[in-house]
């Protein structure tokens, strides 16, 4: 296997090299930086450890380089970290780790630098590059690291029963970085997951949070769920999303399996964006299914009201998620309010106003919401999917159609209230608000042109039936 090191990133471990060699002690590069560039992939961050004191190791590295950085001491946990053009370089010493049940933080001994690798997650992850004089550029690999990036396989080093008690967030990293590599988990290591599964419950929302992310953030987000469902995690850390799986039979029908049929959504959609707030309003579009469901003798398995119901718990679970509760959740809110109404329109006739509706409602979003709705198509009668497919590309040609007539993406309507409160000297007041909604509802159904003229005359009109005057002079 090629290692691609950059010339500076060379340069700077020839120096790392040097001043530990002054120290008297022997340093190494290890972990993800090592993997990602086995791997060929981009990384900045770069683990340096060493079998001596981090901290000094990176003080005296900052005099040499120039301009000298600065550094940032964590005494606590006897690591440093500096900042040298592109890169981020942590420095800590060799360590031993031992585990407490209750816990995923351990207690912390100088060790060997093979004591630092057994306390790693995986075998891809333990590799580690000689910085020394005598064998400078060497890879450490006492795991079969690299024959397991061959194989494109995650296993832990030690017994991985003890790997994932002792820290379960590693079951999370496990199934991310499967998921983020394309690669597949070691049989073994892979049940014991499933038999550690409860131990999650030690770790912290943010952590979990974190990991989802990534995964819903890599090339086919379905590979991470399946196995969080597989493995038994999913219901522990995301029960809503669970509950989604499953058929129900009534009197010989059933209804499709709405978690499979949502992991097949965000990956279609994640085909189409990097956008990681469309990937959760794909994976949350149906979250109100499980509650909504019903049997209806006459039309059989029905969910009314999902995504209406949707929207709402979309908050709650980006509370208990540690997401974001700011206007990236209003956006996911939106999407999944609105995930029907496209393929709503498509049914009947797709009249300007419906359309101008859902312009107006959708905003700036509107080409999101497309995309989820196309990303929704996932009906395996293709006769059916056709006509979807069909019925949708009619919808994306009348609303450019529209919008080129409009403009009404952003739209604001011609009138404000600002102008309405000048012209009859009124303040805010209710009056304001009726001839307003008049006005927009009545460009929106076609009634009136949207332009300033006609919107000014219909305010002079709802003004008067509500017994307004303009103002004098
Ligand atoms: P990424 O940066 O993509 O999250 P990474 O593997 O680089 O992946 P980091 O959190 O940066 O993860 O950690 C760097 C290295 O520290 C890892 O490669 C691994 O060797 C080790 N490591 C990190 N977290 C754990 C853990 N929970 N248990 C054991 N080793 C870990
Ligand atoms: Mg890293």
């Amino acid at each position: 296997m090629i290692i691609n090191i950059k010339p500076h990133e060379r340069e700077i471990f020839r120096t790392i090299g040097d001043t530990a060699a002054k120290l008297g002690y022997p340093a190494y590069v290890i972990g993800g930086f090592v993997r990602d560039r086995l791997l060929a992939r981009s990384s900045k961050d770069i683990d340096i450890v060493c079998i001596g004191d981090g901290i000094k190791l990176a003080e005296q590295l900052s005099y040499k380089l120039r301009p000298i950085p600065r550094i940032a001491i964590y005494k606590r946990f006897g690591t440093a970290m500096l900042k040298f053009k592109d890169l981020e370089i942590e420095f800590v010493g060799a360590r031993k780790e031992s585990y407490h049940f209750d816990s995923r933080k351990p207690a912390v001994e100088e060790g060997s630098l093979e004591d630092d690798q057994n306390r790693r997650d995986f075998t891809i992850n333990a590799l580690a590059i000689s910085l020394n004089e005598e064998d400078f550029g060497h890879i450490v690999d006492p795991f079969n690291g690299l024959i397991h990036l061959e194989q494109k396989l995650l296993k832990t080093p030690l017994e991985p029963g003890k790997t994932f008690s002792d820290d379960p967030l590693r079951m999370l990293r496990a199934i991310r970085f499967s998921a983020q590599l394309g690669f597949s988990i070691d049989p073994e290591t892979y049940a014991a997951i499933g038999r550690n599964r409860n131990r999650i419950k030690i770790i912290s929302a943010e952590r979990i949070s974190s990991e989802l992310q990534k995964i819903l953030a890599s090339p086919q987000p379905s590979a991470g769920f399946i196995k969080l469902f597989e493995t038994g995690l999913l219901s522990i850390i995301f029960p809503e999303l669970y509950a989604l799986h499953g058929v129900e039979i009534k009197n010989g029908v059933g209804h499709k399996d709405n978690f499979y049929h949502t992991l097949e959504v965000v990956d279609n959609v994640s085909k189409d964006t990097d956008n990681i707030w469309l990937r959760w309003a794909a994976l949350l579009h149906d979250i109100a299914k499980p509650p909504t469901k019903k049997f209806d003798e006459q039309i059989g398995w029905t969910f009314h009201g999902h995504e209406v119901l949707g929207a709402v718990m979309v908050p709650r679970i980006f509370k208990m998620l540690r997401l974001p509760l700011d206007h990236k959740m209003k956006y996911v809110q939106k999407l999944v309010r609105l995930h029907l109404r496209p393929i709503g329109l498509t049914k009947e006739e797709i009249t300007d106003s419906a359309v101008r509706r859902l312009l107006f409602e959708a905003g700036e979003d509107i080409d999101d919401l497309m995309l989820l709705c196309k990303a929704d198509i996932t009906s395996k009668n293709t006769d059916k999917k056709t006509r979807y497919r069909e019925n949708y590309a009619k919808l994306k040609s009348k609303i450019e159609e529209l919008e080129e007539r409009d403009k009404l993406r952003n739209w604001q309507p011609p009138i404000t209230g600002e102008i309405i409160m000048k012209t009859f000297n009124i303040g805010p007041s209710k009056e304001v608000g009726v001839i307003k909604t008049a006005i927009r509802e009545a460009i929106l159904d076609g009634i009136i042109g949207n332009n300033f003229e006609e919107a000014e005359a219909l305010m002079y009109a709802e003004a008067s039936k509500l017994g307004m005057k303009k103002k004098e002079g």
